[in-house]
This record gives C-alpha cells, sequence and structure tokens, in this order.
C-alpha cells in the first residue's frame, strides 16, 4: 500500500526493514539524502534488509511502498554537528592543499551501534560532492562493509556511493578480483579484533603502510584525507588498540613513546558526536543475516548487479591453504603488556581437507614461493568458497567470482564458515 511522508526541513524518515520484504522509496518532490548520499527526484529506491532515514535539508515528499518493521519521521538529528565536521575538515584540505601536505585522517570511535559507519558515509559523501576523492579504511571485521567479513579494506571514494547498496558494494569488488579496482585488502579472518589482537594489530600496520604508499602518489587522495571506520573499541584492550591504529597512520615520524602523549598531543583532536535518535541496535541474529547476505554477495551480486559465480574442482597440487595457528591464550586474555604466544601470528598448513569444508578463503597476493612467516603480510586478491571435499582423491570444489585457474596459489583460510542456500 502506497503512503506519502511530508517532511519538514532538518527532518529524517526513519525505516527498518527485514530480509524477506522490499520497501521501495521514490522522491517525490525537493531533496533528500541517505547518509550523504542524495536521491533524485522521480527515482524509486529499493531496499531489503535495511534500517536507514532518507533526511533532508531544505523539506521533500516521499512515496513509500511495501511494509516495514518500524517507520517513522523524526524532527531531532545530529545532522547539523555532522555537516559542521566536515566543513572543519574541508579547511583542513584546503590548508594540506596549500601546504602540500596530508590532509586529515579521521578517526572514528564509540561503542557497537551508535551511527559510526552512518556518520563515515555522511563524511565521505560530502567530501565526495566537494569534489574530494577521500580514503574510506574500514577496520571493522564484523561487517566487512567492503568485501566479505573478516576484512580489513581502503578504497579510494571517487564515484557517488549508492544509497541501495551502500558503501563499494561488494559486488562490483568481486568482478574485480585480480584487478587494479581491487580494493586495498588485507584479510584478518576472525569477528572481533579482541579473538587475536596481534594480529590484527599487524594487519593494520600493513594496510596503514599501504594506505600511506598510495597517498604519496596521488595528490587528490593526499589532501582530501582519510575516513576511518572501527568497530566498536571501547575496552582496553580497545583503548590499546586504538593507540595502535592512530600510531600507523599518523606518519612515521611519531615514535611509540609518544604514545601517552596522544589525547594531549596538537596533532590529534579529539571530537565528541551526537548519537543519532535513529541509530538502532542490530541484535545479533541481524548481523549474522548481514554478514551472510555480505558473503552471498560477493559471489551472486546483488539485484542490480548479478553476478555468476563458477563452481569447478582444484588439485591439491595447485594450492596451499593456510591458517592462523591455534590461539591457546588470547594477548587480550593476558595481563597488561604480557605478549600472547606467537602462534597468533604463525601460518600453518590446512592438511585435513574437511576443515575447509564451507570456508570462506582468501586469495593471497603472494608469490608461490613466498617464505611462509610472509603469508599474513600479504594484502588479498579475491575469495573462494569451499563448497565440498573430497578427502581420499585430495580436491575441493569451489566457488569462484572468476573463471579459470585461481590467480595465486596460496590461500588463507579464517573463522568464517557459510551454507549456500
Ligand atoms: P555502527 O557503525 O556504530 O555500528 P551504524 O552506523 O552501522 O552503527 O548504525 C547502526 C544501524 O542504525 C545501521 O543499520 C544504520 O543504517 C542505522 N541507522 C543509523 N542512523 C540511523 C538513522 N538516523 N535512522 C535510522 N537508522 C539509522
Ligand atoms: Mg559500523
Amino acid at each position: 500500500m502506497s503512503r506519502e511522508f511530508k517532511l519538514g526541513p532538518d527532518h529524517e524518515y526513519r525505516f527498518e526493514v527485514d530480509f524477506q520484504n522490499k520497501v521501495q522509496i521514490k522522491l517525490v518532490e525537493g531533496t533528500a539524502e541517505i547518509f550523504g548520499t542524495e536521491l533524485a527526484v522521480g527515482n524509486t529506491y529499493t531496499f531489503s534488509g535495511r534500517k536507514a532515514a532518507v533526511y533532508t535539508w531544505h523539506g521533500c515528499t516521499l512515496e513509500v511502498n511495501g511494509s516495514c518493521l518500524v517507520e517513522y519521521t523524526a524532527s531531532e538529528t545530529p545532522m547539523t554537528s555532522y555537516l559542521n565536521t566536515h566543513l572543519a575538515l574541508e579547511q583542513l584540505r584546503e590548508r594540506a592543499k596549500s601546504e602540500r601536505e596530508l590532509g586529515p585522517r579521521v578517526l572514528v570511535v564509540g561503542p557497537h551501534d551508535v551511527g559510526k559507519t552512518s556518520l563515515c558515509k555522511v563524511l565521505v559523501s560530502y567530501s565526495l560532492k566537494q569534489g574530494g576523492s577521500p580514503i574510506y579504511v574500514s577496520l571493522d571485521t564484523t561487517e566487512g562493509s567492503i568485501t566479505m567479513p573478516g576484512t580489513l579494506t581502503a578504497t579510494s571514494i571517487s564515484n557517488i556511493i549508492d544509497v541501495e547498496e551502500g558503501f563499494g558494494s561488494s559486488a562490483t569488488t568481486a568482478a574485480s578480483m585480480g584487478s587494479s579496482t581491487m580494493p586495498l585488502a588485507y584479510y584478518y579472518g576472525f569477528e572481533s579484533p579482541d579473538e587475536n589482537v596481534k594480529l590484527y594489530k599487524l594487519v593494520t600496520t600493513k594496510l596503514a603502510e599501504a594506505v600511506k604508499r598510495r597517498m604519496a602518489m596521488d595528490d587528490e587522495c593526499r589532501n582530501s584525507g582519510i575516513i576511518i571506520d572501527t568497530a566498536g573499541l571501547i575496552d582496553q584492550v580497545g583503548y590499546d588498540i586504538i593507540q595502535h591504529i592512530v600510531e600507523q597512520f599518523e606518519g612515521h615520524e611519531r615514535l611509540y613513546s609518544d604514545m601517552s602523549r596522544i589525547y594531549k598531543n596538537q596533532n590529534v583532536s579529539v571530537v565528541k558526536l551526537a548519537k543519532s535518535g535513529g541509530v538502532v541496535e542490530r541484535d545479533k541474529q541481524f548481523k549474522t543475516l548481514l554478514q551472510r547476505a555480505k558473503i552471498r554477495e560477493y559471489f551472486y551480486g546483488t539485484p542490480k548487479c548479478e553476478l555468476s559465480p563458477y563452481s569447478m574442482l582444484v588439485n591439491n597440487a595447485d594450492v596451499k591453504i593456510w591458517r592462523v595457528g591455534d590461539v591457546i591464550a588470547p594477548t587480550s586474555a593476558l595481563p597488561l603488556g604480557m605478549e600472547g604466544s606467537s602462534n597468533e601470528t604463525q601460518v600453518v598448513r590446512v592438511d585435513n581437507y574437511d576443515m575447509c569444508f564451507n570456508s570462506i578463503l582468501a586469495i593471497l597476493n603472494a608469490d608461490d614461493d613466498e617464505p611462509e612467516n610472509g603469508l599474513l603480510e600479504c594484502s588479498v586478491t579475491g575469495f573462494i568458497y569451499v563448497s565440498d571435499v573430497n578427502e581420499e582423491r585430495c580436491k575441493l570444489t569451489i566457488l569462484s567470482p572468476s573463471p579459470g585457474r585461481l590467480p595465486r596459489k596460496h590461500l588463507l583460510m579464517g573463522s568464517f564458515k557459510w551454507m549456500e542456500s
């Protein structure tokens, strides 16, 4: 049943739709945006498995079809403070341009489900609208806003974010497996940073190094700076990780000994932003569905951009599968300052193929003769899914976004399992 919402200036329409339903939203009149990306008048946008808001600065009329779990309009939003944050960042970008320096590097931190990713989207979209091309770094391994859960990524955003599909839809990233348009990705392989802090830090460092190399080559990226999204890092382990991230993205000249002064350091400004009343908590079940949808999307695409993955047999001789050694006591469980076992950043071969059944494997950008201890420092060129194993004949049936031989031999297994349905 069709319904109309008339929104006044600085109002938003909030909606929640589950994975079984679809809702269609059309901007009939006025201007409106979803997390910073403008809607076109007369266009119909379709959403499924989404909780979001259509915001308007100047007022608009929306036509909505389909059934929502929740829908209402609200007048209290933090959008003005988000815009002011953006304007302050633009000033830093201007300065960076005239002084030929690095643009702002923004780290967004806070508990789970407070609107961090939404804020990142707004900041990225607004910068883009003003002609910038910021780098969006996602260190949230639960969600995997870009590519797969378990992955840390950096993407240079130069196209408008798709309002229906959100950030760098994984469909387009799968299509680019092995090519240079694949976002910069490193595979951590677990859901939460505290499952293996040492590995998480190692992978963050590698990502930061790669981002800095990219910025050194590209003036536009360098001036626009970086927007870094994280997962709820609020406990002691989280603080430790935040400091690590700040250090890695700050620049090499800052030394570890500066750490205790970080928050007083004039180069790091801390800005507190309010949580939107619209932000909804996503329960465990919704998150699991979100992860599954993300994995499915990597292989099969989205309604807008469908993909047909290839199922094929892989011989034992053609691949080397690795996983991170068993973590007996994760560093996060030990008293502060005590190092965990080095297993945390060591790979072991997976000889038992049954272990890989239903697993997601990251294809590492590693040469065939890459030494074992260098594997975890390699970026990722794509992902495959193990749909069947034949232990006796040493063969795997895999699902791959592209046909033919795998581009690389070394594969890294994490803790993510998936069931094709
Ligand atoms: P975080 O990244 O901090 O975990 P998100 O930005 O992903 O939080 O927000 C949590 C959920 O709330 C997401 O599904 C997001 O789309 C939704 N959300 C955020 N802001 C609003 C809003 N103003 N109205 C409705 N839903 C929102
Ligand atoms: Mg988030």
